[in-house]
């Protein structure tokens, strides 16, 4: 079995939630296995550190950070990064990554939705979501962190 590089289990079931957050069928240990693997790849590229700051989530955690319920998170298909060395430099780069992978017809990436002040394209970045499916829509959305 091939395991993730660079993500360690604890890492992709990362909360600020005082919450048990641990998945609960094989169906999401796998698919978070396979999110894991994909930002490995997304680690190789850019070449520098990533931090999950939330990978999967339980239906309690989901419920407490006001999570759609339908969220890929969930499922273990989603995880909200950063660059490790958080600058605004480094953070573009990683987001300029992003929207060249969803873009990609062939890529797994679902959704990459950008986080910024404002809900618009800026350079100003918070966070990045990415996610991932067996049936990608490669979407490029902006929303407003909070
Ligand atoms: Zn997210």
């Amino acid at each position: 079995m091939q395991l993730p590089k660079f993500f360690s289990l604890k890492e992709m079931t990362t909360t600020s939630q005082n919450l048990p957050n641990h998945p609960e069928t094989w169906e999401e240990f796998s698919a978070l296995r396979d999110t894991a693997l994909l930002l490995d790849a997304l680690r190789e590229k850019f070449g520098k550190g990533i931090r999950v700051t939330s990978g999967y989530r339980s239906a309690a955690v989901n419920a407490a950070v006001g999570g759609s319920k339908t969220s890929a998170h969930r499922k273990g298909m989603a995880a909200d990064i950063k660059p490790s060395k958080n600058t605004k430099k480094s953070m573009l780069e990683l987001a300029t990554l992003c929207r060249k992978w969803v873009s990609t017809l062939s890529s797994p990436v679902d959704q990459v939705i950008i986080y910024t002040p404002t809900g618009k394209d800026t350079e100003d970045i918070k966070w990045i979501h990415i996610g991932f499916s067996d049936k990608p829509r490669h979407q490029l959305l902006f929303k407003k962190s909070v």
